[in-house]
């Protein structure tokens, strides 16, 4: 689903497209009436406000007004800028019989265009889930995701070259989405419940919880 305005739980909404209609991706006000024929949640649009938020598009903004030699873009700070545009959110499970499963749920980059669509909702692009192969959510330049379909791609290079889910994901991130510029990261899942975790950028919050209830949690990438 994409170009929501009210609906609480995205997810849940692109699950019950699945399961509950015969199509795969819903739009705008289409997708927020079949929202409430399901009896999904709504909230006012200003539920999805918030204070940080707010500031990176102020802070966008003022960043397009100044003058070109006050703008610092020493590679720090593009990246800092790069990675508070950045809050997506995204998940990938495996479960005892072998399924696989992915969702993924943004607002997008900051200051985007109106009825700018992202990775994230692109099945294959920003988000993929195969019981033969892997499971894949993706965070960074969705424009970037999109043109190398990447979460499909670490799924091809599996299924094609037999790549293990490590070198397929890590060719994918490191190499094809980096050559061209498109900064981000995924977290990724096999069927034998293998995880890898590129990233191109320094810091992509990520964490794995196996079955036995081991947790660990990472934020920057040399962790
Ligand atoms: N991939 C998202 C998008 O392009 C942004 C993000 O990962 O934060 O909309």
């Amino acid at each position: 689903v994409a170009g929501l305005r009210h609906v609480r739980n995205p997810i849940d909404l692109a699950d019950a497209v699945r399961v509950h209609s015969d199509h795969v991706l819903l739009t705008g006000d289409g997708a927020e009436t079949f929202a409430r024929l399901r009896q999904l949640p709504l909230e006012e649009n200003s539920y999805f406000f918030t204070d940080r938020r707010l500031r990176q598009l102020e802070n966008w903004r003022r960043r397009q007004t100044a003058p070109a030699q006050e703008s610092d873009q020493s590679l720090e700070n593009r990246e800092k800028s790069q990675a508070d545009g950045l809050g997506t959110v995204g998940a990938v499970a495996l479960d005892r019989r072998g399924n696989l499963a992915a969702g993924t749920s943004t607002g997008g980059m900051t200051a985007k265009k109106y009825g700018r669509v992202g990775d994230s909702p692109l099945i294959g692009a920003g988000t993929w889930a195969d019981n033969m192969t892997c499971a894949v959510s993706a965070t960074g330049h969705g424009e970037f995701f999109i043109r190398y379909v990447a979460a499909y791609d670490v799924h091809a290079r599996m299924l094609y070259q037999r790549l293990p889910l490590k070198a397929a994901a890590h060719q994918v991130v490191m190499r094809q989405l980096k050559h061209a510029g498109g900064g981000g990261g995924m977290i990724c899942l096999d069927r034998q419940g293998n995880v890898s975790t590129p990233c191109n950028q320094n810091y992509m919050a990520r964490g794995i919880l196996t079955a036995d209830g081991r947790m660990k949690i990472s934020l920057f990438m040399d962790e």
